[in-house]
């Protein structure tokens, strides 16, 4: 590793393409699906074909409009497309249809949660719309497919600043991100389906002897998981210092400014591509078949109106009102079930007690389901109810956590469920009473190892106490039962 003189700072810059979840394509009417049979969702605009003429679909405008404006971009009143012209078989027109000089929203900033409860601010320098292109099918050994479903699916692109200096705040940008789409509705951002890729530019600040070295900047292509994202930060950044220490005066920006670079997930790897293209070899100019966009104040202000509370904001309200960060953290992965947390405070339930019962048994029916707490099922009256019961005293803390299992499985109201499974705590004192004497006079044996104070007086004591338990069928008040078994045994 480094000696001490030796400072390695790693500066990364993450561009992000979100799939648009609108129903149809960016410039023509072919449905917007995934997984649909091979070029079946396409037509003369998204196939390219000559004299077709492109329409702008508006949804997607107005999606885009709504991340650029969580991420407090500045959006723009008039924005243009540009033709990128490039050739690749994915891409039928030789040009995809973009914005160079005039992107929909610059200049915003996205706060990044740190698991002090503080934030790292990464700058967003753009966030322009694209159309996604094709894909190339390597099914079958003889020949690659192409498979045009994909051609034309509206691509949002966002671009930060390069203000990323470790793995973590890399990770902890991406996942934001991902979280403030889906938060957003304006995509599923399902990684396995595609829908957000990521393409870190990674180098490396080396200060040594006074002196600063910059190694080139490595641009890695289309990652598709939030692993690769990871294994490749981590591989540049122990790869490009192993380069620098070898040669630090060959190895530098000066000498070789840029490269793309591409992730082979088996090695673990990324693997040298080619130099880095500029701009100008995309030969952009204006697209002659698209009107500019003009977005009017009121259209903006209508958006805006839209968005709502965003996680962050919403986190820092649950900690304000006595959660802890990883629960606040834990409810505010997607909107619907801080929606839920909410409509259950707001009909008179404790936020502790029905954080609980989400984070608790919630949270393990997500898992088991593959969904989110809020898909479950259990609805906010429900959860009101079951929570209130139970400080109430009505349903002990294993019977609640019962009776929520039983409102995710079958439904139903909780005092019912709770009356149908016997569940209600006995609040009868003289049935406790009752119960906690047969245990008593039922063990003598457990009742002389409590009494004479012994090695297993603990023991004897748990065992006595869940006797009555279950003669209650876990329905006595635990505090309670001990109390009263305290008091008959003299201690
Ligand atoms: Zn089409
Ligand atoms: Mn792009």
């Amino acid at each position: 590793m480094a000696p001490s003189s030796e400072i390695v700072t790693p500066v990364v810059g993450l561009e992000i393409h979100v799939e648009l979840a609108t129903a149809t394509k960016m410039f023509c009417r072919c449905r917007n699906r995934f997984g649909d049979p091979p070029n079946t969702n396409v037509c003369p605009v998204c196939l390219g074909l000559p004299g077709a003429l492109p329409v702008m679909n508006a949804r997607a405008v107005e999606f885009s409009m709504k991340v650029g404006l969580a991420l407090n971009c500045r959006v723009a009143s008039y924005t243009k497309w540009d033709r990128k012209g490039y050739y690749y078989p994915d891409l039928p027109k030789n040009y995809q249809i973009s914005q160079y000089d005039l992107p929909l929203s610059a200049n915003g900033h996205l706060d990044v949660p740190l698991p002090d409860g503080g934030a790292s601010r990464i700058r967003v320098l753009r966030a322009h719309l694209e159309e996604d292109a094709g894909k190339n099918v390597h099914d079958n050994p003889a020949h690659t497919g192409v498979d045009l479903n994909r051609a034309g699916v509206p691509l949002l692109e966002i671009v930060s600043e390069p203000d990323m200096h470790s793995v973590e705040e890399v990770m902890g940008y991406a996942r934001s991100m991902h979280r403030l789409v889906r938060w957003l509705g304006v995509s599923e951002a399902n990684m396995q389906m595609g829908h957000m890729r990521f393409e870190p530019n990674i180098n490396l600040h080396i200060t040594r002897d006074g002196r600063t070295y910059k190694t080139p900047i490595c641009e890695v292509k289309n990652l598709n998981s939030f692993r690769a994202l990871e294994r490749t930060v981590q591989f540049e950044i122990s790869r490009q210092y192993a380069e620098w220490r070898a040669d630090p005066e060959g190895y530098s920006i000066e000498k070789r400014e840029k490269e793309n670079r591409g992730y082979d997930d088996a090695l673990g790897q990324t693997v040298f591509q080619r130099e880095k293209e500029e701009a100008h070899d995309y030969r952009y100019f204006p697209d002659p078949d698209l009107v500019p966009v003009t977005v009017s104040d009121e259209w903006r202000g209508r958006v805006e109106g839209e968005i709502g509370e965003l996680p962050l904001a919403r986190r820092q309200r649950y900690m304000d009102a006595g959660l802890g960060f990883k629960e606040a953290d834990a409810l505010t992965q997607d909107a619907p079930t801080g929606d839920l947390l909410d409509a259950a405070v707001a009909a008179g339930a404790s936020i502790q007690r029905c954080c609980n019962l989400l984070l608790g048994r919630g949270s393990a029916f997500a898992n088991e389901r593959g969904c989110t707490i809020a898909e479950v099922g259990v609805t906010a009256g429900q959860l009101a109810e079951l929570a209130k019961m139970m400080d109430a005293g009505d349903v002990n803390a294993t019977a609640g956590a019962r009776v929520f299992d039983k409102l995710a499985e079958v439904g139903g109201t909780p005092r019912e469920i709770a009356e149908a499974e016997g569940l209600l705590a006995v609040k009868d004192a003289g049935q406790i009473e009752a119960w906690v004497r047969e245990a008593i006079d039922g063990n003598p044996q457990a009742v002389e190892q409590v009494t004479s104070g012994g090695k297993k007086r603990s023991k004897a004591m748990g065992f006595l106490m869940g006797q009555v338990m279950q003669k209650s069928r876990g329905a006595a008040p635990p505090a309670e039962v001990q109390r009263l078994l305290n008091e008959k045994l003299g201690l």
